[in-house]
């Protein structure tokens, strides 16, 4: 078998990283999730006062975006991978609505999209990865030999998403807020400029509205085989 990019593109919530974390652990490769990246730029910015409902103080941004390190621990415990901020571990911090209903608009612009692929390219340039996000197949690793487009009903990601925060215990969650988070990030990211969410014309489509995490994984693993003796 020789040692491939795979690349997992698609909507929020998708269960992308889900999907990719256990392909990534089955076959030994190491597994990236760029929307973290962009995340934690966001809660960065969050921190700093630098955005708010209507506005993003861009020159600010932008001046210190070299400021910002992200960087990937696993914690001993659980054997997850956490994101770190300049150090600090903001796995918690960067899931939360706040940073989820801005992030799409911090990852619209175009300075911060290209420090966040340089780096990505930089992290997959030995190949043997898993990586997830919105544009990884058709701006990041174009040349992957494994490309993925994950969908699903946008209703049905936000009560998957509406299940994972309560069983983390969150308080005062709405399944309707969620969903309308879930519809418009799916438009931001669509109709952004640069880098939008678009199927790479040589991706492999899964619908997974209706599927239990052994039928996507062994469809994956499936598709890995072939592309990856190809
Ligand atoms: O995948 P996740 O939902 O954590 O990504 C958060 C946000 O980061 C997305 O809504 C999107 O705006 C942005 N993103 C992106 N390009 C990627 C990964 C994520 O624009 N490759």
């Amino acid at each position: 078998m020789k040692k491939i990019t795979i690349a997992i593109d698609g909507f929020s919530s998708c269960g992308k990283s889900t999907m990719a974390k256990a392909l990534a652990k089955r076959i030994g490769y190491i597994y990236i999730d760029s929307g973290a990246m962009y995340r934690a730029v966001c809660l960065y910015a969050i921190n700093h006062g630098w955005i708010d409902e209507d506005s993003i103080e861009e020159e600010a941004l932008k001046g210190h975006l070299e400021d910002i390190k992200i960087s990937f621990t696993i914690d001993p415990e659980s054997g997850k991978q956490l994101t770190c901020l300049n150090g600090e571990v903001v796995e918690d911090k960067i899931r939360s609505m706040e940073v989820s209903s801005k992030v799409s608009r911090i990852s619209a612009l175009p300075y911060v999209r290209q420090a966040i692929t340089d780096q990505l390219q930089a992290m997959g340039k030995e190949k043997g990865i898993v990586m997830d996000g919105r544009d990884i197949g058709t701006t990041v690793f174009p040349d992957a030999e494994l490309k993925v487009f994950l969908t699903a009903s946008a209703e049905i990601r936000a009560q998957r998403r509406y299940d994972e925060m309560k069983a983390k215990g969150e308080e005062g969650i709405d399944y309707d807020e969620i969903l309308r988070n879930v519809k418009e990030r799916d438009h931001l990211d669509m109709t952004r400029e640069v880098s939008p969410l678009r199927q790479a014309p040589d991706a492999v489509v899964l619908d997974n509205s209706h599927l239990t995490y052994e039928e996507q994984d062994a469809w994956l693993l499936d598709q890995y085989m072939q592309a990856a003796s190809e």
